[in-house]
């Protein structure tokens, strides 16, 4: 019998983009877990570095574009965990 079946591995992610850029670089293409956890970090693509929790890029998806959304992924960014 053969195996075709590959192992996913754990730590699969996803593509996310959001209506701001990264501080660090400009990009708005960020990547994250595909399990989508709250408590996921949200990383730049390009990057790499650390942006936002996953749950404060779903408020920035709902906010849209403009200063709020700004300042909520600088404010942390700067936080840096
Ligand atoms: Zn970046």
């Amino acid at each position: 019998m053969e195996s075709n079946g590959k192992e996913k591995p754990m730590s699969l992610s996803e593509d996310l983009r959001l209506p701001v850029g990264c501080p660090g670089c400009g990009s708005r293409l960020m990547r994250v877990s595909s399990t989508r956890n709250p408590d996921d970090r949200v990383r730049c693509a390009s990057c790499q570095r650390f942006v936002c929790l996953y749950h404060e890029a779903s408020k920035v998806l709902k906010k849209g574009p403009g200063s709020e959304s700004e300042a909520l992924i600088e404010k942390a960014f700067n936080r840096g965990s």
